[in-house]
């Protein structure tokens, strides 16, 4: 999808704008570079094409990350501003689980969804530098199991350490709603546990994702999921604009 088909979306639809996370994932395991885009382009189209619909386009990127691509992205990324960075993991030990399903092989469930979980850790504190954790459940989109949901009871440990993270320095959880879709066979939505969990630790920033690459999925499904976050005791949703937290009330 272009930036000018999202901003017509948009207008089209009354929406007030969108953020765009065009995705950027450095040093592959399969050594495909279709998830890199140059963001100076990016934000010189998106100031035009704002401008010449009249609806808000945030500049963003959704950086995926590994442990060893944390510094080179840091320095990929320095010339840049964002109004929002989202962080997210695709990559685990090397290996990409959508392409490389033998990343599951001779685990179990919870070895496998433990693995990622490691991975963000190791990532959100290598990098500090972002808003937002994306997708923390990316791994049960493509897993073989049965459980397609990572529950708080399974990882406490983990989970406190991620979600303590991330409520003790600003920065949201993501419901990222493609991940719900039927297209996956999986859970129709997260573990509230693990969205409670974050409030008692301190947690005040959720955020949903669209993930949408296609135009017909720009706000999928966010009404279902903004009463999910508030049945969880959250009030309002964010949003990141020039990296500071706005919110509209649920
Ligand atoms: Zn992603």
């Amino acid at each position: 999808m272009t930036i000018e088909r999202a901003a017509i979306v948009c207008k089209e639809r009354g929406l007030p704008g969108v953020a765009l996370t065009d995705h950027m994932d450095i040093d592959t395991p399969t050594g495909v570079d279709r998830f890199m885009f140059d963001p100076g382009q990016q934000q010189l189209m998106c100031d035009k094409i704002s401008r010449k619909y009249g609806v808000e386009l945030l500049k963003g990127i959704e950086l995926g990350l590994q442990p060893n691509t944390v510094e080179k992205s840091r320095e990929r990324l320095s010339p840049f501003t964002f109004d929002t960075v989202i962080l997210s993991v695709h990559f685990v030990d090397g290996l990409d689980p959508y392409h490389q399903p033998d990343f599951f092989e001779g685990k179990d469930y919870i070895r496998a969804y433990g693995r990622y979980l490691e991975t963000i850790l190791e990532c959100i504190k290598g990098y500090g530098d972002f808003d937002t954790l994306g997708h923390y459940d990316y791994i049960t989109r493509y897993a073989p199991y049965k459980e397609r949901v990572i529950r708080y009871s399974d990882f406490p440990d983990l989970m406190d350490s991620i979600l303590s993270y991330l409520a003790q320095n600003g920065k949201a959880l993501e419901i990222n709603t493609n991940t719900y879709r039927s297209r996956y066979r999986g859970a129709s939505s997260p573990d509230p546990d693990i969205f409670r969990r974050f409030k008692e630790l301190g947690g005040k920033f959720v955020s949903l994702g669209s993930d949408s690459h296609t135009d017909d999925r720009i706000y999928d499904n966010f009404g279902f999921f903004a009463d999910f976050l508030s049945n969880c005791g959250f009030r309002y949703l964010t949003m990141f604009r020039g990296r500071k937290a706005s919110l509209t009330s649920i």
